[in-house]
């Protein structure tokens, strides 16, 4: 007799997402976001069980401040690269999106046009939860997508906080979109941010913004070399484009290209994977550390006993409690 596959059973979601089932592929990622431990433990299992599929995408981090055009970017770049012959998925990280009002998603409809098309595939983000937790989801999202043969990824993160870190830990190239004119501490982009960006384009180049947006790219060119070359080898670039105008956005993923075939060849792209890697392996730790260690009942109690001390000593009342936990 055939067995009926259960459809929460780990080989259920393995065998979909390996056949590319898009239904399949979005319920996975529903569990991966989930806070609930028998999802969790589900889809650690179905990560295990894709994993020897996933790796071979190009990861593209992009990000900007609210209004600065990353969805109008996006719509365009992505049917670039899609006529590519890529499969095309685009996540976001968006954490903020209750507390900054620079919600990524928004009311409105985003890349519309984009969303319709075959090999795109398009997941809105989680809009609760800590970054931490934000970064886990998504890293295994990209990690089913690839499973699923996904081969060109976007992870797109509102420019207005810690997100964009998390982002650059786990995508291969970091794209930084900036206006024109705006002054880098209107649009909120710290020099640090600067730094880590491997290319830097200036949106909106068109109509009457296009003298500013080249004026804008010299004197960012020009900021930029005063940073210290990356690792990889690659200096950043500073480019211009117009989403509205299509004009730009081949030359956006011509550099990209460079950059993956450079560091294909200098094997920096396999060493930052497993930088990263090794990144969220000591991250995960450091989380799961704290978290046992504040759930565990006598802690919780030590340390309201702590808070209601006349005096705190905080160096040897923190290491008793630790020596305590730890012995
Ligand atoms: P996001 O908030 O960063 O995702 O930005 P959007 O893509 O939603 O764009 C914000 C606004 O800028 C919208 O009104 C867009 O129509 C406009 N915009 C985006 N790209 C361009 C462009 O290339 N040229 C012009 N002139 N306007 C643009």
């Amino acid at each position: 007799m055939k067995k009926i596959s259960n459809h929460n059973e780990p080989d259920f979601f393995i065998k979909g997402i390996l056949n590319r089932d898009v239904a399949i592929l979005s319920r996975a990622i529903t569990l991966v976001e989930s806070t609930n431990s028998t999802h969790q433990l589900l889809a650690q299992q179905i990560i295990e069980g894709v994993i020897h599929k996933t790796g071979n995408s190009f990861r593209l981090g992009v990000t900007g401040v609210p209004g600065v055009g990353k969805s109008s970017f996006i719509e365009s770049f992505g049917k670039e690269v899609v006529s590519r012959n890529h499969k095309l998925a685009v996540l976001a990280i968006d954490p903020s999106s209750t507390k900054s009002g620079g919600s990524i998603l928004g009311d409105k409809t985003r890349m519309e046009e984009l969303s319709t098309k075959e090999n795109v595939y398009i997941r809105p983000s989680p809009s609760s939860g800590d970054l931490g937790g934000v970064t886990k989801s998504t890293y295994e999202t990209i990690l089913l997508c690839e499973a699923a043969g996904y081969d060109f990824i976007i992870v797109e993160t509102v420019g207005v906080g810690q997100s964009e870190v998390a982002v650059s830990k786990i995508t291969d190239f970091f794209l930084l979109l900036m206006l024109a004119g705006a002054g880098d501490e209107l649009q909120g982009i710290k020099r640090g941010i600067m730094e880590m960006a491997d290319a830097l384009v200036i949106t909106k180049a068109d109509g009457d913004n296009l003298n500013k947006a080249k004026a804008a790219r010299t004197e960012y060119a020009h900021a930029m070399h005063l940073f210290q070359a990356h690792e990889s080898g690659w200096i950043t670039r500073t480019q211009i484009c117009s989403a509205l105008k299509n004009e730009g956005i081949v030359d956006v993923y011509s550099m990209i290209d460079e950059y993956r075939k450079l560091t294909l060849t200098n094997n920096y792209f396999s060493k930052k994977r497993k930088d990263q890697q090794f990144h969220l392996f000591l991250n995960t730790i450091d989380e799961q550390l704290k978290n046992r260690f504040y759930s565990d009942q006598s802690i919780q109690e030590q340390i309201e006993v702590i808070k209601s001390k006349e005096t705190i000593q905080p160096f040897a009342m923190a290491k008793q409690l630790l020596n305590g936990f730890f012995k």
